[in-house]
């Protein structure tokens, strides 16, 4: 059995995020790039809704009490294990086998990331489910959901959305829902999700991210810089927002959270950064998947998580803001991208703006971002010499066109000269299914 795939599910339009494990039986769709999005709309139960009710509570009492049982196991176990101790002993409940699995999972979950973070024993309140999609039955026309509870009751909803919402759907596979119970009303989630069949790019555009600017470079497969753009970040206003919250903190270091009008300045200030972050991260993410689809462009991105921290770009970042605001612009621009159906491929950044992108060696530090290679007497900016390394990288590592293309100003590659190490299944590995984490 494979390990479940961790995915982060936006539910875009709202900014909302969730995050949901789905379980093996997608495995199979970790191979080929996919999008996947979560409907979340209010559904009136048709009809009594008691035993929709008491399908939630016996549900979470499921989950708690297996959650108490792995607890006191106190060792990892395998799904195989799992299944065993469990399986039985909830079907003996009522509820049916894949319900049965989908608790044992959850529940799994729970006490693994409990154990990692808090080490406190999860204590579940909320009613809710998680159902799979052999467990209802989804009819968009109707907007109608039925659902298959404990003990063979069913129970009839309607879905409480536009008709313009769900037809974006129509078309895409579902495969899982969550339903709660929450104020006196019933929310599901539909989890969907459609394969992309990427456009066979033409041309490779490679985005460098840094403090103060976004840098695009749109290169053709064999060397030449077509286009060159440079954006500006918010990363300054962000910051004095930042300073603002830290100073009030110095002032009221031990009583700020108690202080309403304290409490009330500090989350102005979060909800301030919160509103530049995803303006900018939205705009600037359409801007360059309108300009790749114009191009149609492989997008090429750092692959923030080969940042390390002795890195001196990690350094750089955490120093300043931390990560999470580069890997909201990230997101943002896969999303986009992928409502493209364009390419993504993610490049491990290590060296792109400190190499020489001509004769491999260190560059040193000129003058007011200009850098210069004592070897081989080349210089450039600091901003597009990173893209030239990262469409290099790409092209020596993924390219199949024949001979890697050669960067702007930089003639010969001199190591690697194979551009046929990985192929193309291993590129599509790489931009497949998990989403950006992200940070709120
Ligand atoms: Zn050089």
């Amino acid at each position: 059995m494979s390990l479940p795939l961790l995915a982060v599910l936006v539910n875009y339009s709202c900014k909302r995020v969730d995050i949901y494990f789905p379980t093996d039986s997608i495995s199979n769709f970790v191979e080929k790039p996919v999008v996947v999005e979560a409907l979340k709309t209010r559904a009136l139960p048709e009809g009594s809704c008691d035993k929709l009710l008491e399908f939630l509570r016996l549900y979470r009492d499921a989950v708690q009490m297996i959650v108490d049982r792995i607890w006191s196991i106190n060792k990892r176990l395998s799904w195989k294990k799992l299944h065993r101790l469990f399986y039985s002993d909830l079907v003996r409940h009522g509820l049916r086998a894949h319900h049965a699995k989908e608790i044992y999972v959850y529940a799994n979950s729970l006490v693994d990331s409990a154990r990692s973070n808090s080490g406190r024993k999860p204590v579940l309140r909320k009613l809710s489910a998680r159902i799979d999609k052999y467990d209802y039955r989804l009819d968009l026309d109707s907007m109608t959901l039925i659902l298959k509870l404990h003990s063979d009751y069913e129970v009839k909803l309607r879905l409480i959305t536009s008709r313009k919402r769900i037809e974006k759907f129509k078309g895409w596979s579902n495969y899982e829902l969550a339903v709660k119970y929450e104020d006196g009303e019933f929310w599901v989630s539909v989890y969907f999700r459609r394969t992309i069949k990427p456009l066979k790019p033409r041309t490779v555009m490679a985005i460098d991210l840094n403090f103060d600017n976004v840098t695009i470079a749109l290169f053709t497969f064999n060397g030449r810089l077509i286009r060159l753009k440079r954006f500006k970040t918010p990363h300054r206003k962000i910051l004095t927002h930042r300073v603002w919250v830290e100073r009030i903190q110095r002032r009221y270091p031990r009583s700020w959270r108690f202080i309403k009008g304290v409490r009330k300045a500090i989350e102005r200030h979060g909800k301030k950064i919160k509103n530049i972050s995803w303006d900018y991260s939205h705009k600037i993410g359409n801007l360059i998947a309108i300009l790749a689809l114009k191009y149609q462009s492989v997008i090429i991105l750092e692959d923030l998580e080969e940042l390390k921290e002795n890195n001196k770009k990690s350094r750089e970042f955490n120093k300043k803001l931390g990560l999470w605001f580069y890997r909201r612009i990230q997101f943002c621009i896969e999303y986009e991208a992928r409502e493209r159906n364009l390419e993504v491929v993610k490049i491990n950044p290590r060296g792109t703006s400190s190499k020489c992108p001509r004769c491999g060696s260190k560059l040193i530090e000129n003058e007011n971002r200009v850098l210069m290679c004592r070897k081989c007497g080349f210089t450039g900016d600091r901003d597009v010499i990173a893209t030239i390394n990262l469409y290099r990288k790409y092209v020596s590592k993924y390219s199949r066109c024949g001979a890697p293309g050669v960067a702007p100003n930089a003639p010969k590659p001199d190591e690697s000269p194979s551009g046929m190490q990985g192929n193309r299944d291993e590129a599509m590995k790489n931009t497949s299914s998990c989403m950006n984490s992200y940070e709120s």
